[in-house]
């Protein structure tokens, strides 16, 4: 698909062809030894775009100039602040704006969605999730079961990889879930495994879920910002996701929600509300009975997160300049790059768990070093270029498209052949 080479003429040509090349400026690196790092570590927190300072600024301004007048005046009034995110995210998510809310931040998310979907009967009270999933998702489910008093042992299931195999198989997937039937209540899985990178086939769990009766839900954390989504159309039943990996809001930063229109407009979709959530003509009468609004703010329970919310409001501006489909672009052809030239290293002995199919995964290459792994971990460190490193062995690389350039792969594959 790509005429790549390992000649750096390759990398220097792509960059000055790459019409996002002008992004990572927009972006604060850290230093080494008085120069930017090379940043591969946006799968866990996204570096801090230039304007985010300035943008939390007004808000300050605000707060000192406004006080409670805050709320209806200043430049972005705060009564709508949980508003101001959804154009951009419905468009990377593929949904409607009715569709999508911030509020809170991922797990607590997971829980309350969850809460709203999970009905456990005698026979159908089975929870579907991919064996190693994030710790955080394994914790929610297993003391949501347990909630419900059942137990975690028989009602999650866990779909593992076959014996020798690291990444799942989708026909194994479909089949799992056609073999619990009418015992499943629904499926939890991550849209991309934040370990190996795989990205799952949503559309068809969806579809095979739904075939069985089950309610369909995403953990997207390591999708959002970086795979464009389409979960309108696909037909998920709620999604939630973090927004301080690829969306580069920040540590801490609100969380993002999808809840389906067919369940969001559905006022007697069940949920654990707060005033936030409810009918906006009738919220400051300040009455018993709540009615909640029919889209998926109907899902917001506090009084806008201002202060952490002003990040990501900041970066989704540089999201809707860019364009999500003009970065998964990139970003195809940034990983494939970095493929290509770890192949070339026929000297080192390490494979990548990662699909190979670019339809399968997104920016992220998780390499599997073996006993050199630390060793090559440490030294890319001590070069100025940050990844992760997970025992036993394993360095997962994100060149994400919005800062990360072709030289800075082609740094990363002269490190390991010069070095190792
Ligand atoms: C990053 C991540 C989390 C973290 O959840 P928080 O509630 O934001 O701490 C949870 N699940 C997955 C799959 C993740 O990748």
């Amino acid at each position: 698909m790509f005429a790549f080479s390992t000649d750096i003429s390759y990398a220097k040509n792509a960059d000055t062809n790459d019409e996002l090349a002008r992004f990572k400026k927009e972006f604060h690196f850290p230093q080494k030894d008085g120069k930017d790092v090379i940043y591969f570590c946006g799968n866990s927190l996204g570096l801090q775009p230039r304007q985010t300072a300035t943008a939390i600024e007004v808000e300050l301004e605000s707060w000192r100039n406004h006080a409670v007048g805050g709320y209806f005046g200043g430049t972005h009034p705060w009564l709508k602040y949980h508003q101001y995110c959804t154009p951009a995210l419905a468009k990377m998510m593929g949904c409607k704006e009715e569709e999508v809310t911030v509020m809170n931040a991922l797990t607590v998310n997971l829980h309350l969605l969850m809460l709203s979907f999970y009905k456990p009967s005698a026979s159908r009270y089975k929870i579907m999730m991919e064996a190693g999933a994030f710790p955080s998702d394994q914790y929610a489910v297993e003391t949501l079961v347990k909630h419900f008093g059942l137990n975690p042992d028989e009602a999650i299931i866990e779909i593992a990889p076959r014996a020798g195999e690291k990444l799942l198989r989708t026909e194994d997937i479909l089949q799992s879930i056609q073999e619990a039937g009418d015992s499943l209540a629904m499926t939890l899985f991550g849209g991309i495994n934040y370990y190996t990178g795989q990205l799952f086939d949503m559309a068809g769990i969806t579809q095979a879920a739904h075939a069985v009766g089950a309610i369909v839900g995403f953990d997207l954390a390591h999708v959002a910002g970086n795979v464009p989504m389409h979960l309108h159309d696909i037909d998920a039943d709620f999604a939630v996701w973090c927004s301080y990996k690829y969306l580069n809001a920040g540590p801490g930063a609100i969380g993002g929600v999808f809840v389906h229109e067919k369940h969001a407009t559905n006022s007697n979709t069940p949920r654990l509300a707060g005033w936030w959530g409810n009918d906006e003509q009738t919220r400051f009468k300040m009455e018993k009975g709540f009615i909640p609004k029919t889209n998926a703010s109907g899902w917001n329970i506090s009084t806008s997160q201002v202060f952490n919310t002003v990040c990501l409001k900041a970066s989704l501006e540089m999201f809707e300049e860019a364009g999500i489909d003009r970065l998964r672009k990139k970003s195809i052809h940034l990983t494939a790059y970095l493929e290509f030239l770890l192949k070339e290293l026929k000297h080192i002995n390490f494979s990548i768990i990662t699909p190979a199919d670019p339809e399968q995964r997104g920016a992220q290459l998780c390499l599997y070093f073996k006993e050199r792994g630390k060793e090559i971990h440490d030294k890319m460190i001590s070069s100025g270029i940050i990844v992760d490193y997970r025992e036993p062995g394993v360095i997962r690389v994100a060149p994400t498209p919005m800062y990360c350039s072709f030289q800075d792969v082609y740094c990363f594959y002269e490190i390991l052949k010069n070095n190792f």
